[in-house]
């Protein structure tokens, strides 16, 4: 089994959506410089949802534009709609996430329609790549629990995976919005996305936030099974505006740490991921909620719990 596992780097995106304080696009830019200068081969760079939802990353067209052409990187951003295909395909995006929720309440709360309309976009903008030969992932917030209806079930994930599917064959990202999902549950929902759909482990991508410090026990399980994508932010930027108390995603360090420790590759450098780590810290309107960078370069997160928390 391949010992390579990909990291898909989220903090553009999933990390600096949920700051108070929107962050300038040339500090994005050099964020993701640095992000790639680690060896980061695929960045999730923003968001094509509309700015009124997600003022942070107004400048997602813009951001697109301007994304430097690194060789080896490849750079993705996170659509719910059709107007958000045509926007990314127009600014030059040829690898989007299409998010859906495993939860007909969060659908409704998060992308303001329903399950249904969701999948029916979905296949809309199916029909699009496919012409445009742009590469979708299909992401399922809350795949393990949900803050309005708690504990997802895997037959949920399994029947939302066979919809899907049915449109296209995309890989799927199982998403851990608000982090209490936990390792049995990951270990259950891989299992059947497997046995009950002949999934292959390299079409299932694993999305965990660190809410309760579960990140690299479910990581930890994801590679026992076979998966190989793995999401994350650096210095664990993040959270969920609508999962109250969601800390952010797990940190891209910690579980870059973990893999290398039990032998697989990344291809990432570690102390510059780091660097990546320390410049990503100071647009966190928190304390850092990772481990790593505390214990190698604890100065560091010093200076940053010194800071009012806005
Ligand atoms: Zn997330």
């Amino acid at each position: 089994m391949s010992q390579h596992v990909t990291i898909e780097d989220v903090t553009p995106r999933d990390g600096l959506q949920n700051e108070p304080t929107p962050v300038p696009l040339a500090q994005k830019l050099l964020l993701i410089q640095k992000l790639a200068a680690a060896g980061i081969t695929h960045i999730q760079a923003t968001s094509f949802v509309h700015p009124k939802w997600v003022p942070q990353l107004a400048d997602a067209d813009q951001l697109a534009k301007d994304l430097p052409p690194l060789p080896g990187v490849q750079y993705s951003a996170l659509i719910p709609n059709l107007r958000g295909y045509e926007r990314a395909v127009a600014a030059g995006i040829r690898h989007l996430e299409f998010v859906l929720s495993a939860s007909e309440s969060f659908n409704h709360r998060n992308l303001n329609r329903s399950l249904q309309e969701s999948l029916a976009l979905l296949e809309q903008v199916t029909q699009r790549a496919l012409s445009d030969g742009v590469t979708l992932r299909v992401g399922f917030s809350v795949s393990f629990h949900c803050p309005f209806e708690g504990r997802i079930s895997t037959q949920a994930v399994v029947k939302l995976a066979r919809e899907c599917r049915a449109i296209h064959p995309w890989r799927l990202a199982l998403c851990d919005s608000d982090g209490m999902g936990f390792p049995n549950q990951v270990r259950d929902a891989v299992r059947a996305l497997r046995d009950d759909l002949r999934m292959q482990n390299a079409e299932i991508a694993l999305h965990f936030h660190d809410t309760y410090g579960r990140g690299l026990s479910n990581s930890l399980v994801g590679l026992e099974e076979g998966i190989r994508e793995f999401d994350a932010t650096t210095a664990g930027l993040g959270g969920c505006p609508y999962c109250p108390g969601a800390s952010g995603n797990l940190a891209t360090e910690d579980l870059v740490d973990l893999l290398h420790g039990l032998g697989y590759q990344t291809g990432i450098d570690l102390e510059k991921l780091l660097d990546a780590a320390e410049f990503a810290l100071q647009f966190s309107s928190r304390p850092y909620q990772g481990h790593l960078l505390r214990a190698m370069r604890p100065g560091t997160c010093q200076k940053n719990e010194l800071r009012p928390v806005p």
